[in-house]
């Protein structure tokens, strides 16, 4: 068969592909792996796409990546990952919003899939090669380092593709109504641009954003005279984004000078805001306080947080890890308690729950809880993962690999999850449960030829 033109790129076969570069893309050592802001990020996506006026084939992930360039980037199948650059760049949740919102729509738009397939001589090339090296993944002999290069190379496509001004003018008009219905201040639309347009001039930040989608003033007039025949309204402005933006700009630190700017902005921050961005800068020294193993200011910077009066899971987070780190432990596995209480929607906490539980030698607790959790976040892995080590230690092998097989399905490593099922095929003594596995497990394998039959095809 032939390479398989961009008419054929069907949604499924589109997910697939940004399953199957995103199983890399999750061992990228600049994936962001802090449940705080990627839980953040996702819901923020997912709160917009409910906007969009052209329908979705699938639900959005929107995740982190390392990187101090200002720059987003959506992969196809749904996923978007967001810079730390961009995160730190953004001076209020509504300008953060408006990039995602726009990277949202491009996926609505399948501009992604179009460009990958449509494109040019050298994104068949590129996404030729993108193929071969997710092929190798699929069979399972892939190692690390080749992962890495692919997902590289997955989001590499999207930069080089640059899209058209039609395309821009499109995302633009459709990322603004996103905005506008999700309730954020669409003036955040034209001061992101303005802020995008300024950077890229003065060059005074590694700007790539602006080289994949042009800037121009023809564009920013025309979010300028949307906003003007928007009638005003009260606008949605959530605490999280300045806690997520502390920890980022913590995050993309890299190095011992970086680490002190970042420090000496915070603690400009710290004097010159009030509320939510002040509690979020004394959040952000406390977070490096604690990644230097400064337990001691850790500590001092999140008292002085909590006396601003903000309230934030993510102080309360940080606040159990800094009294595990200090062998607080009857204070760590209280505050655990009433965080989970306090903050029933947050991953972040639910996780540090389930270490309180497990410190405790509360496993009996922690394994339903678990559970529940898992009814609460389909789409959540780690708490799968968590799982099966809770069910591995109360001596449950068998639930145990099929717990890490649905792990494994979640992070689109098929073919691990097949070695777990055919492991607790092996194990189990029960008929029953030996047939259930057998079926599992034939139907994985199956999906396992469709994604390498739909793959061969772009191979050109
Ligand atoms: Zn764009």
């Amino acid at each position: 068969m032939g390479p398989a033109s961009g008419a054929e790129l069907s949604p499924n076969l589109e997910r697939t592909l940004g399953d199957a570069i995103m199983e890399q893309g999750r061992r990228d050592p600049q994936y962001v792996t802090e449940p705080i802001i990627n839980q953040y990020l996702t819901e923020l996506g997912q709160k917009l796409a409910k906007h969009s006026s052209v329908p979705l084939h699938y639900e959005v992930q929107v995740f982190g990546m390392r990187d101090r360039t200002i720059n987003a980037f959506a992969l196809p199948g749904g996923y978007i990952g967001i810079n730390t650059g961009l995160m730190v760049a953004a001076e209020s949740e509504a300008e953060l919003a408006s990039v995602v919102a726009h990277e949202i729509a491009h996926v609505a738009q399948r501009h992604v899939a179009r460009g990958m397939t449509q494109s040019s001589e050298s994104s068949h090339i590129m996404l030729a090669s993108l193929v071969g090296a997710l092929l190798a993944g699929l069979a399972g002999s892939a190692d690390l380092a080749m992962g890495v290069a692919t997902f590289g190379q997955a989001a590499a496509v999207d930069r080089q593709l640059g899209f058209s001004r039609q395309a821009e003018q499109e995302a633009d008009r459709i990322g603004y109504h996103m905005l506008q219905g999700a309730g954020f201040d669409p003036n955040g639309m034209a001061q992101m641009f303005k802020r995008l347009m300024h950077s890229s001039r003065l060059n005074e930040s590694p700007n790539a954003y602006a080289t994949t989608h042009p800037l121009s003033a023809q564009r920013l007039a025309d979010v300028e005279n949307r906003i003007m025949s928007t009638p005003a309204q009260t606008y949605t402005q959530s605490t999280d984004f300045w806690f997520v933006q502390a920890a980022a700009a913590v995050l993309q630190a890299q190095g011992g000078s970086a680490l002190l700017s970042v420090q000496q902005r915070l603690q400009e921050a710290v004097s010159n805001q009030s509320g939510a961005p002040k509690a979020a800068a004394y959040y952000g020294l406390a977070y490096a306080a604690k990644q230097r193993n400064d337990k001691a200011a850790a500590q001092q910077y999140l008292q002085q947080a909590r006396q601003v009066g903000v309230e934030s899971a993510a102080l309360d987070s940080l606040q159990i890890d800094v009294y595990w780190a200090q062998g607080q432990t009857e204070k760590a596995w209280q505050l655990a308690k009433q965080a989970w209480a306090k903050w029933p929607n947050n991953q972040a906490i639910a996780l540090d729950y389930v270490e309180a539980l497990q410190k405790q030698g509360l496993l009996e607790q922690a394994i339903p809880f678990l559970e529940q959790r898992i009814q609460q976040w389909p789409q959540a892995p780690r708490f799968h993962q968590l799982l099966a080590q809770a069910l591995d230690k109360r001596q449950q092998p068998v639930e145990a690999r099929e717990a890490m097989a649905q792990y494994y399905i979640l992070v689109g490593a098929l073919s691990s999850a097949v070695d777990q099922l055919q492991q607790a095929r092996s194990l189990s003594t029960d008929f029953y449960q030996q047939s259930k596995l057998d079926v599992q497990i034939r139907d994985l394998r199956e999906r396992l030829e469709r994604d390498r039959l739909l793959l061969e095809r772009f191979k050109g």
